[in-house]
């Protein structure tokens, strides 16, 4: 039996150590993350090489823009995450493990995603497949399947649309839904295909704004393909160009050069920056 003194004393070490710990624990700088991880990495489709020996990191909480010209592999890349196709050569691993169909840690919101065939749906309907049974999707009881829909919707500002068709919904509230859709499992990674296409400079700053919001308060890990930076240079921590088979990855100033771009699509590319803006001439989109 410990004596009154005895007890306190050691109560007064266990809280002393565990402060000790804490400081520790919060002063010493983690090493980042890898969350992503691609090992010479080629794909071939056909006869096509359309990825040739790509090795690159990706770290857990980056905000990374994928960019390059049509045709490059970019959505083919993102497929490669999501287990949809294998390599032909090469390793990847996402979240330490070998990527696998109908993993819940990735939300996918896919490239030209059109609603149009959907019209009479609700909102909340829509977001809802994200649950319901699609290759994404995992089934839930009614109650936790609808706060997970409510939960989304609001996250992305529709909560007020949710019981509206979604033909009647503009392109940016569109793209808000396919976004919350994509949210629903609580993934830690987000892989946005081309959601800023089609959408006006307004919108598209908009969403842009609120991925970069959600990603912040979920502490989530984005890859967004797009065709202009420019919107995203603010937000994002590194660029993945793909271009010609091969990629480069790193700060976009240092990634977007005339020099590294025409090196990387072995043809002259110029790139013009001017106003914090930067613009990549003689790729063709
Ligand atoms: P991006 O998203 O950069 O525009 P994609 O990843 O969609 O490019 O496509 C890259 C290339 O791979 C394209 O030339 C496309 O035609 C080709 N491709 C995509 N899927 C297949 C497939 N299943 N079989 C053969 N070729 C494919
Ligand atoms: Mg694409």
């Amino acid at each position: 039996m410990l004596s009154k003194a005895q007890n306190k004393l050691r109560l007064y070490r266990e809280f002393i150590n565990s402060s000790v710990h804490d400081s520790l624990r919060y002063n010493i700088h983690m090493p980042e993350q890898s969350i992503i991880n691609l090992q010479n990495v080629s794909l071939t489709l056909g006869q096509r090489t359309i990825l040739h020996d790509i090795s690159l990191t990706i770290n857990e909480g980056e905000f990374i823009a994928i960019l390059g010209p049509n045709g490059a592999g970019k959505s083919t890349l993102l497929k490669l995450l999501l287990g949809l196709y294998k390599p032909t050569s090469g390793k990847i691993t996402v979240l330490g493990k070998t990527p696998k169909r109908g993993n819940n840690e990735i939300g996918y919101a896919p490239q030209h995603r059109t609603l149009e065939a959907d019209l009479a749906l609700r909102a909340r309907d829509v977001v809802g497949f994200g649950l319901d049974g699609n290759q994404w999707g995992i089934a839930l009881p009614d109650k936790k399947r609808e706060t997970h829909i409510e939960q989304a919707l609001d996250e992305v500002d529709m909560k007020h649309l949710s019981d509206m068709p979604v033909g009647k919904l503009s392109g940016g509230e569109q793209q808000r839904l396919l976004i919350a859709q994509a949210l629903l499992t609580h993934p830690k990674i987000l892989l946005l295909d081309e959601p800023l296409s089609n959408l006006d400079i307004t919108n598209a700053q908009a969403v842009v704004s609120l991925i970069t919001k959600i990603a912040k308060n979920r502490k989530m890990t984005v890859l967004l393909v797009t065709h202009d930076v420019n919107l995203l240079l603010p937000v994002i921590d590194r660029v993945l160009y793909v271009a010609n088979t091969h990629s480069a990855i790193g700060k976009s100033e240092d990634v977007i050069t005339s020099e590294g771009l025409s090196k990387l699509y072995n043809s002259p590319v110029e790139v013009i920056k001017t106003k914090g803006r930067v613009f990549v001439i003689g790729e063709e989109h």
